[in-house]
């Protein structure tokens, strides 16, 4: 049985966003470093996904929610979120993760409605709410 991944929406996002055991990857390539990101969120990019999964998985370790999203979670997103759902059926760990989620229209859509954009550039984001 495939383990389903599905869709939400930036404000469901930013509602969920509060909580303690959320992930938000970032899968863009270069994109992350000129563009700003969502505050807290994790970078993979999507050219190196494959072989940093098992690091994903260290760095999300206590989560059980995964968010992950490109520039506009058509492809890159997509591809990695599923990716990452087969790899922990492959290992038949679950690693604690209950649900694989993600953005719809990705960073740009997050942006374009106005939701806020950090553009620290300290790895990982710290993800320091106050300004946001
Ligand atoms: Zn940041």
């Amino acid at each position: 049985m495939a383990r389903s991944v599905s869709y939400l929406t930036g404000s469901q996002l930013l509602s969920l966003k509060r909580r303690p055991n959320i992930a938000i990857i970032d899968v863009r390539d270069d994109e992350r470093s000129y563009d700003g990101h969502i505050s807290g969120s994790l970078h993979y990019a999507s050219d190196t996904f494959s072989d940093k999964i098992s690091n994903l998985i260290q760095e999300v370790k206590g989560k059980d929610t995964l968010v992950f999203h490109c520039a506009l979670s058509q492809v890159r997103g997509p591809t990695c979120a599923r990716k990452f759902a087969n790899h922990l059926e492959e290992i038949k760990d679950d690693a604690g993760i209950k649900n694989i989620l993600i953005l719809e229209r990705g960073f740009n859509g997050w942006e374009a409605s106005g939701r806020p954009v950090c553009r620290c550039t300290d790895v990982p984001c710290k993800g320091a709410s106050a300004s946001n």
